[in-house]
């Protein structure tokens, strides 16, 4: 290494707010920025399989709508409620109609809902796992399990409808 000169200026500075270091994501799973619908605190958010995130300043469910990789899919996928599964692309236009419907039902079903956004050019195991042979694909998981599959785009009220019945807490 090269930085010999750099040590003892280095060792000063302060390691981060929390002293850890977590670069491609430790157990806790990957940090997202969630954004209250309510009061518009942004609010750091590891994935957790209890309970929902509710936002630090006004206590409100906060609207949970993640991006994973292969990397981080199963921990993000590992929910107390019905996680939605947005298979997409960057180039595929019917996608582009539904992202902004999926952010408006992450809102909407806040703290009954988690979707999980899975860019399938970057991440072709969870392509190939949810057999996402045309997108956009979107699956519903309950407790780990396909409980719904929706290929194509869906108009907002219809696929609200499609969803509720998995929006029920577990007994
Ligand atoms: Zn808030």
């Amino acid at each position: 290494m090269s930085d010999e000169g750099r040590r003892a200026a280095a060792t000063d500075g302060p390691v981060g707010p929390t002293g850890a270091h977590d670069p491609a994501g430790s157990a806790a799973g990957p940090v997202s920025i969630l954004t209250c619908a309510s009061c518009g605190t942004k609010n750091r958010i590891r994935p957790s399989a209890r309970g929902v995130p509710i936002c630090a300043s006004c206590k409100a469910p906060l609207p949970w709508l993640v991006h994973a990789t292969d990397a981080t899919f199963d921990l993000e996928a590992d929910a107390s409620v019905a996680v939605l599964v947005d298979l997409w692309a960057p180039w595929c236009g019917p996608c582009r109609f539904v992202a902004p419907i999926l952010e408006d039902l992450s809102r909407e079903f806040a703290g009954r809902l988690k979707v999980v956004k899975v860019d399938v050019d970057e991440n072709p195991a969870l392509a190939q796992r949810f057999e996402a042979f045309s997108i956009p694909t979107l699956v519903v998981l309950r407790n780990g399990r396909v409980v719904d599959r929706i290929v194509g785009a869906m108009p907002k009220p219809q696929l609200a409808v499609r969803l509720t019945p998995h929006l029920l807490r577990a007994p």
